[in-house]
């Protein structure tokens, strides 16, 4: 039987964004590097996927990594960022994007999300950079998140930040494989962090990449994530080093999967474009936009419902998914709205309360068949008032 008919005859939950392999390819690449040289923590196999995965995202050099948070906080070192230094983070975005500010003893500031793009509203990180240089102190980085595979808008992001001289740490780890104006995600930070997690674009079943311009940036996060180790047979330490390292087998994963990036973005696009065609056109519901120059990977299926207009309320359809054994999600929580963050210092707030109250994400898989979208979709129509019980 074929894995996925196998997986379902046990298990006929529809989740959000399940793993997916592609192709025999897949399971052949692992095997390989299992017979031949498993054993080692690092080998070909890392090195393929750095070249491989650099070459996706539009050149630089690359550092295969155990997460995607690994590779934001090793991003936030070798940008020099610590302790009593502030860091602008996208309020609107998982919890990693800002742990990793706190992992280096210093404080995010969160900044709101135009409505446009989900992403860093790039005229309050000019008034949150100007207002940094009036007090003396500029924050000494900023992270920008790609949401739900969208790209930020940098051509109005990356002269403000320019400006004040303030690096960018892109937080691409939802965008394998998105563009903006014709340029991969990744390329646009001084820094880019990936994630291979298991939900999403490509997986590792844990992983990351932090992707640079700079050949020097990618060999100190090398150097960072193997335990700092100098190069002396007596093992020689001079800074605190991590245990960051993507081991070889699953590299070797991560280029079997990286292998089918396109179909699987073009897989995603469809998803969302088969909800909207279903969807868009009911009074209440919002896709997600995609501006002029974006291309997403639409890694999540996002909407807005207006309970009055559409009759229910994005909590009300969760509901009523999970209850047929469908996983579905808010958007993400703001930071500045998490118990953990609510102390730290914020611009606006508003865009992203708005997304989180409304905002509901949608099984978006991969792997996700055509009846089983419609049945998401019969659910969702039937959990308005009024409509006839599914
Ligand atoms: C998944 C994710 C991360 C963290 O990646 P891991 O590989 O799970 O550590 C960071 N930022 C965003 C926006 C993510 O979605």
């Amino acid at each position: 039987m074929h894995l996925r008919e196998a997986a379902l005859a046990v298990m006929p939950r529809i989740y959000l964004s399940p793993p997916y392999v592609a192709n025999e390819e897949e399971r052949a690449l692992l095997l390989e590097a299992f017979d031949s040289n498993w054993l080692a923590p690092l080998g070909p196999q890392v090195d393929a996927f750095e070249a491989e995965f650099a070459a996706a995202v539009g050149g630089g050099h690359a550092a295969a990594l155990a997460s995607g948070t690994a590779a934001l906080h090793l991003a936030l070192l070798i940008l020099g960022v610590g302790a009593g230094d502030d860091v602008l983070v996208s309020s609107l975005t998982f919890a990693a994007s800002a742990n990793a500010v706190r992992y280096v003893g210093a404080r995010p500031v969160f900044v709101d999300a135009e409505a446009a793009t989900w992403n860093l509203d790039p005229a309050l990180v000019a008034e949150a950079l100007e207002a940094g240089a009036r007090a003396g102190k500029l924050p000494k980085a900023v992270i920008a998140v790609d949401l739900y595979g969208q790209c930020a808008d940098y051509e109005r992001l990356l002269p403000v930040c320019e400006r004040w001289g303030v690096p960018l740490v892109e937080d691409a780890a939802e965008a394998l494989g998105a563009s903006y104006h014709g340029r991969p995600a990744g390329s646009f930070g001084a820094l880019a962090a990936f994630s291979f997690n298991g939900n999403k674009i490509i997986t590792t079943s844990g992983g990351g990449m932090l992707v640079t311009g700079r050949a020097d940036w990618a060999a100190r996060a090398r150097y960072l994530a193997s335990q700092a180790r100098e190069p002396a047979p007596h093992y020689q330490h001079v800074t605190v080093g991590y245990n960051y390292r993507l081991s070889n087998l699953l590299a070797a994963l991560g280029r079997g999967q990286l292998r089918s990036l396109a179909e699987r973005v073009s897989a995603r696009r469809s998803v969302f474009d088969r909800y909207r065609e279903a969807l868009g056109h009911l009074p209440g519901v919002e896709f997600m936009p995609e501006p002029e120059g974006h291309r997403s990977t639409r890694w999540l299926t996002c909407l807005t419902l207006e309970p009055e207009g559409f009759g229910a309320s994005a909590e009300q359809v969760r509901e009523a998914l999970t209850r047929a054994d469908i996983e579905a999600r808010p958007v993400w929580k703001p930071m500045h709205l998490q118990p953990v963050y609510e102390q730290c210092p914020r611009f606006g707030g508003e865009v992203s309360e708005a997304l989180f109250a409304r905002g509901l994400c949608l099984p978006s898989g991969t792997g996700l068949t055509a009846p089983e979208q419609q049945e998401i979709i019969e659910r969702v129509l039937a959990a308005r008032q009024g409509a006839p019980r599914a």
